[in-house]
């Protein structure tokens, strides 16, 4: 049994939903399908959830109008007409429902992190239930489920963490029986709900989560990640624009990249395919005939030549500088730090120290304004902006000494703030600002992916 969980632009039109088809079409009846919301949408309704917590019922109310005509009018790819009534009353209930849920936010002037949750869950409760009518109407036996009885997460609102065994459990119950009938279960990405039935999101770009959570526990045979692009690339595309497809990965090569800024994969998505060593694949649904990207626990072939298998970045990012107020790092020092960190529910990316300083980096800015002033309560704290981080990895780095000085060569002009590599490592990693990022990226992967250095 596979999984096929599409991306957002994957779903974003009929003519896109009609490509869906034919791929599930040649994978069915075996076959789980997870989708996104359309393309843009949640974008959208997180822009309902702002505009109707500041009391703007108009705005609120003029995008979930746009929205709503967007579903219908891409709803007509359910050619068969009793499948196209109920997904269009389907439909109807959901923005009536939203309507109402902002009416009382712009009453209350507050929204909260629940109530964004549960106006963004509606891009995909909505995309699924197209996708499972657009299905069924081509022939293909597919089921919608509600992928808030099968995700249980806790209640951290807007990145909530799933229960993998209470997952496990409910996803079973729920999609075994109708893949003994031989029929498709369709869900959307991206939701789940809490034990006591609250609707949570697992965090932007989520939805891959929710494909490999879904695959782990239906021990399914392959989960197959369908996007934009041609597979997990050397390079983010956006920024090296001849970046090439990497064919193999290891499943810590995957990680690494996911979690240093490749968006073609939520860095979530590689732990339940690893706790179950289920193959990962990702695929172009525009050329479904493309190779892509194939994601094991051992890697299918030899590393590339320049150690360098492809490089990870991603802006946005914070360095925080932080100065114990005694002369040296007193023992104690940093756990006191990272408590901070820990209570503010922040990861740290990247970290260096010094004789009495220590810098970290940070993606999520959501708490900084609590950790700073956490901090400075026993040490000095400055904050740098606009910071970016790249990222070279490669299952042969940490056996190649000569690797990290390469890189750091290839970027001789560059200004750098902060670089680790550890010993066991799979990566190499550099803060410098976000004005140099450009020019830092490409340098390195002209010099490790294009010319394919010689490091080993
Ligand atoms: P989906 O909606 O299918 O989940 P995403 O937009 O989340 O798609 O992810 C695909 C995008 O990730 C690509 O269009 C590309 O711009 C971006 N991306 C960034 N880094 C990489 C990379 N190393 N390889 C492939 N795509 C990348
Ligand atoms: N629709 C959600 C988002 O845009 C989840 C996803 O697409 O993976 O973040
Ligand atoms: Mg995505």
């Amino acid at each position: 049994m596979i999984v096929l969980k599409f991306g957002g632009t994957s779903v974003k039109d009929q003519e896109a939903i009609e490509r869906l088809g034919e791929i599930v079409r040649a994978a069915a009846p075996n076959a789980v399908v997870v989708v996104s919301a359309l393309a843009g949408v949640t974008d959208r309704l997180l822009a309902v959830a702002n505009a109707a917590g500041a009391g703007n019922a108009d705005d609120a109310l003029v995008i979930l109008e746009e929205l709503r005509e967007r579903h219908y009018a891409v709803a007509d790819v359910v050619k068969n007409p009793i499948l196209n009534r109920h997904v269009v009353e389907a439909i109807a209930l959901e923005y009536d429902a939203l309507v109402e849920t902002v009416n009382a936010l712009v009453t209350l002037r507050e929204t909260s992190p629940r109530w964004t949750d549960a106006i963004a869950a509606a891009g995909e409760l909505i995309s699924s239930r197209i996708v499972a009518a657009a299905l069924s109407s081509r022939g293909i036996d597919a089921e919608w489920v509600d992928a808030r009885s099968a995700v249980v997460t806790d209640n951290d609102f807007t990145c909530a963490t799933p229960d993998m065994a209470a997952t496990a459990e409910a996803t079973r119950a729920l999609c075994e029986p109708l893949l003994a009938a031989g029929r498709v279960p369709v869900l959307g990405g991206f939701v789940g709900a809490t034990p006591d039935g609250m609707t949570t999101t697992l965090g932007r770009g989520g939805s891959d989560f929710s494909g490999a959570l879904i695959g782990a526990s239906l021990g399914a045979d392959e989960i197959q990640i369908w996007t934009d692009v041609d597979g997990m690339l050397t390079a983010d595309p956006r920024i090296i624009p001849d970046a090439q497809v990497v064919p193999y990965l290891s499943f810590a090569e995957a990680s690494e990249l996911a979690h240093f800024g490749a968006k073609v994969l939520h860095p979530a998505t590689i732990l339940p395919a690893v706790a179950k060593n289920i193959p990962v694949r990702i695929l172009n649904s525009k050329k479904p005939s493309a190779i892509g990207t194939l994601i094991t626990g051992e890697r299918s072939t030899g590393a590339p030549a320049s150690g360098v298998t492809a490089i990870a970045s991603k802006s946005g990012i914070t360095v925080l500088n932080i100065t114990s107020t005694r002369m040296v790092m007193a023992h104690g020092f940093l756990r006191r730090l990272f408590e901070v960190f820990e209570i503010n529910k922040t990861a740290v990316d990247v970290v260096t120290t010094s004789e009495a300083s220590v810098s970290v980096t940070v993606d999520d800015r959501r708490r900084l304004p609590m950790i700073i002033d956490a901090l400075s309560e026993f040490a000095e704290v400055s904050s740098e902006d606009d910071m970016a981080i790249v990222c070279a990895v490669g299952d042969a780095l940490p056996s190649n000494a000569a690797a990290a000085g390469e890189i750091l060569g290839a970027l001789n002009d560059v200004p750098l703030r902060m670089v680790s590599q550890a010993a066991s490592r799979r990566n190499v990693t550099i803060v410098l600002r976000s004005e140099d990022l450009h020019r830092a990226l490409a340098r390195l992967h002209e010099r490790f992916v294009t010319a394919g250095s010689t490091v080993l």
